[in-house]
């Protein structure tokens, strides 16, 4: 119960399937935390269905960076220090060729998936570079490790946050903080079943989609949040204490 026993954790994407479940694991293991979502009226749904004295909420959009300053700045105000960011918020954009796809989406999905992810690291690595221990999770993908046609911005993203991770874990180990990417498979939350519907097309038969979905799936089933979470919480926590620049397939065996 007490792995995260006196740490401090924000989470982005906290009003999401995955960042909800995330933030009601962290605070079951003892920290304090901060969701942090651009749907103010979804956290606020998360924060009275957790019922947990830990778990705060914040409203920003993470690709901006006044926004972002704001919602560390929060953290700092409200708990003194951080020490765990789950940096997670993600979009999916559309299901289209890139001949069909608009490039206003292609730029939004890099704006949340790349920009908030790294703005959200710059924010907060400064408090935890300078008390010289913290580690960061960011939310990749199985499509942050293949391709899969429809869906190139997503893909884009994805892969380019594990990049990011590992050029960072280089630039923080010396500081004592750590930085993994965890990839899920397709997980039950309102992102799948979005995806579902766009890769349905016009027979919108969207059993039909899942199951095909699933047939690839080894596990034979998507992930719940809750494994996702889990992964997630080792990480965070100091069980992942020589852990750093690492890819963490949470996929079923999806990519084995
Ligand atoms: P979700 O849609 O339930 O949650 C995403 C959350 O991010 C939402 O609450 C949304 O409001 C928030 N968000 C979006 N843009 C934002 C912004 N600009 N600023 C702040 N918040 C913003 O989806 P989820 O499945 O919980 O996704 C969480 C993460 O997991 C995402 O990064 C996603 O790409 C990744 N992921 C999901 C799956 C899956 O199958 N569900 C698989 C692999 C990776």
């Amino acid at each position: 119960m007490d792995r995260l026993k006196n740490k401090v954790a924000i989470i982005t994407g906290g009003a999401g399937g995955i960042g909800a479940a995330a933030g009601r694991m962290f605070a079951a293991q003892g920290a304090k935390v901060l969701l942090v979502d651009r749907d103010a009226d979804a956290l606020a749904v998360v924060q009275a269905e957790a019922k947990h004295p830990d778990i705060h909420t914040f409203a920003a959009d993470v690709s901006d960076e006044e926004q972002t300053k704001a919602y560390v700045e929060a953290a700092i105000e409200k708990f003194g220090r951080v020490d765990i960011l789950l940096a997670n918020a993600g979009i999916e954009g559309d299901v289209k060729p890139i001949s069909d796809y608009p490039t206003a989406t292609f730029d939004q999905v890099i704006a949340v998936n790349v920009r908030g992810v790294w703005l959200g690291i710059k924010h907060v690595a400064e408090h935890l570079v300078a008390q010289g221990k913290g580690s960061i999770v960011v939310t990749s993908s199985t499509a942050g490790v293949r391709g899969t046609p429809g869906i190139s911005p997503y893909t884009t993203s994805k892969h380019a946050v594990i990049g990011m991770t590992k050029s960072l874990a280089l630039e923080f180990a010396p500081k004592g903080v750590r930085i993994n990417t965890v990839n899920p498979c397709p997980v039950e939350t309102r992102m799948m079943r979005s995806l579902e519907g766009s890769m349905s097309g016009q027979a919108n038969d969207t059993d039909a989609t899942k199951a095909r979905i699933t047939k690839a799936i080894p596990l034979g089933r998507y992930g719940d949040p809750d494994d996702i979470a889990k992964v997630m919480l080792f990480l965070a926590s100091d069980d992942a204490s020589f852990v750093t620049g690492a890819v963490y397939m949470a996929d079923g065996g999806s990519t084995a």
